[in-house]
């Protein structure tokens, strides 16, 4: 409990009255769902540039997996299995993405020193209502950064955690200053989308990034916005009508995000 309570004491949330947005651009919107992907739908039809028209901010991947995907004011980026980072292009399609037009109203200022991802997720927990769906950018400098990307899949494909198994490459990246985006979501989107945090990363001059397993930061800028609720896009790839969607595959998505 004293950890808990030290964790409260440093951090300050200012609210701002927001103005919202037209009622249609505060939802999170996706494109196929999670589970979908984890079973080894890895084609969609939904191109980036279509994306971008459903939000200006998220996460996601591209056709084939080939690599992670980031949107951050508009603009789409892939971190690609070399590392390396490149702005989409409107012709490019995703299998699964995460998107929304990103407004905060709320501002959280942690002050570390030493914080970790873990500590900073249980920071955002104390502070959020456990049953809304955020979407959340974090600015810091971070001393460490762990994060990864993959190499494209080809077919015959096999599962997400398959895929990964062999083809995925971490990062560790030293003394990056950037942004984080992603969600926090509620248990009850678990099979479509992924429940708890889900962050990508990119650095500011745009020369690393990757799906984030671990950080550390001294002093972080949380910023949240919350969705009104959410809409699914199902994917209209032959495989999604046919691919078995029955297991829960909660176990096998949480040893891989
Ligand atoms: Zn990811």
């Amino acid at each position: 409990m004293a950890l808990l309570l030290a964790c409260f004491a440093g951090a300050s949330v200012a609210q701002s009255a927001k103005s919202r947005q037209a009622a249609g651009d505060d939802f999170m919107y996706q494109y196929s769902i999670i589970d979908a992907l984890m079973a080894g739908v890895f084609d969609g039809d939904l191109t980036i540039g279509q994306l971008k028209k459903k939000g200006d901010f998220g996460v996601g991947t591209f056709n084939r997996v080939d690599g992670e995907l980031l949107i951050d004011k508009g603009r789409v980026y892939k971190v690609a299995w070399d590392g390396s980072v490149r702005e989409a292009s409107d012709s490019d399609s995703t299998s699964a993405a995460f998107v929304k037009f990103f407004k905060a109203d709320t501002v959280i200022h942690l002050n570390g020193p030493g914080l970790t991802y873990e500590k900073v997720q249980e920071q955002i927990r104390h502070l959020l209502n456990p049953n809304g769906i955020y979407a959340l950018r974090i600015s810091a400098t971070f001393p460490t950064m762990t994060t990864r990307a993959e190499k494209p899949a080809v077919k015959p494909y096999t599962s997400l955690p398959d895929h990964l198994k062999h083809n995925q490459v971490v990062f560790e990246l030293k003394n990056t200053k950037g942004v984080c985006a992603g969600f926090l979501l509620p248990p009850y989107l678990a099979r479509t989308n992924v429940p708890g945090f889900h962050l990508h990363y990119l650095a500011d001059d745009r020369k690393s990034g990757g799906h984030i397993f671990s950080f550390t930061a001294d002093s972080l800028t949380i910023e949240v916005d919350m969705a009104k609720g959410f809409t699914i896009e199902n994917n209209t790839n032959a495989e999604f009508g046919k691919v078995n969607l029955q297991p829960d595959r909660g176990a096998e998505l949480k040893k891989i995000e």
